[in-house]
């Protein structure tokens, strides 16, 4: 049987890179992809891992690393689209530029490399293409709008691509992760966050949310960048058709809330954290 090619993007760390390391050790051929090759020296040292140059921001970036793959390993099973970063921070402080840098990675670099592999994937009439989301894909919650609103648009879109794709044999995975805080996300977001430019009238709402968040924070799962990895792989291989995959136990409530409890009880319930002095 012929090694079962995938092509990775974001592999300078979290996710990515272990997500790079399992495929490796479960026998794939890995095409691990990063802004900067440099930082995936680790990742180089191990046969089956090809590391290369890729900036979902950068087309022709994307063009070189796809034409690469083909030629070093004539196939593509896999792609996972995993690049991507957490703008924070209240809307109104947040400026536009900052707002379309957050849908070129998330959204349009996601897609900007699906279409690139698509061409390999329908003349094999095989492939599955993975994209990462979030609870955040998932649920609103305030101070991550932006966030929120591209992970959002990442699941609508592979909703949809899903039923254009099924007929050539090409499956879309949502693998949606909760918090995990061992990645360099965190790092990134606050980088991001402390750049905006404060306005006031927020302080009363940002102390009430603090807190809402701390106990969000306090109910982590410690989920690890292994355990979503091991998701993303079970979600690649699976024969199923299955599209969603919620890779932390952290998130579970919230995403069984969103998904089952009805429009009116989730707003009301979510609502009362946020505004916790109305009444109940
Ligand atoms: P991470 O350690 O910060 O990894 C993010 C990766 O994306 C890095 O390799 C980063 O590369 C890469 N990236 C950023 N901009 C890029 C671009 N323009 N082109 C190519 N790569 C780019 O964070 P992570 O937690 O592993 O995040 C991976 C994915 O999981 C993201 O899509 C994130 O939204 C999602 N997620 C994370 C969490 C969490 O709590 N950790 C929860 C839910 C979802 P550089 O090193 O070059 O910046």
């Amino acid at each position: 049987m012929m090694t079962p090619t995938v092509l990775i993007t974001g592999c300078s760390s979290g996710f990515g890179a272990a997500t790079a390391r399992l495929f490796a050790d479960r026998g794939w051929s890995v095409v691990a992809t990063m802004r900067d090759p440099a930082s995936g020296d680790d990742l180089a040292r191990r046969d089956t891992i090809l590391v290369t140059r890729l900036d979902v921001q950068d087309a022709e970036s994307i063009a070189t690393a796809v034409a690469l793959t083909r030629d070093r390993f004539g196939r593509l099973d896999a792609l996972i689209n995993n690049a991507g970063f957490g703008l924070s921070g209240v809307f109104e402080e947040t400026p536009r530029t900052k707002i379309v840098e957050q849908f070129e990675v998330n959204l349009f670099g996601l897609m900007d490399v699906t279409r690139a592999v698509l061409p390999i994937m329908r003349q094999q009439r095989s492939g599955t293409i993975v994209n990462v989301t979030s609870g955040a894909g998932v649920f609103g919650l305030p101070l991550i709008s932006l966030y929120t609103a591209s992970k959002f648009a990442v699941e609508g879109f592979s909703e949809s691509l899903s039923y254009e794709l099924e007929t050539l044999g090409i499956r879309v995975r949502l693998v949606e992760p909760g918090g995990v805080t061992s990645t360099r996300f965190g790092e990134r977001a606050n980088t991001e966050a402390a750049q905006a430019e404060r306005i006031e009238d927020y302080a009363p709402f940002l102390a009430g949310a603090a807190q809402v968040f701390d106990a969000i924070r306090a109910n982590r799962s410690g989920a690890t960048m292994e355990d979503v990895a091991e998701v993303i792989f079970a979600a690649t291989i699976d024969p199923s058709d299955r599209l969603r995959w919620v890779a932390t136990d952290d998130i579970k409530p919230l995403v069984t809330a969103r998904r089952e409890a009805g429009e009116v009880r989730y707003m009301d319930m979510m609502r009362k954290q946020f505004r916790p002095n109305l009444s109940s």
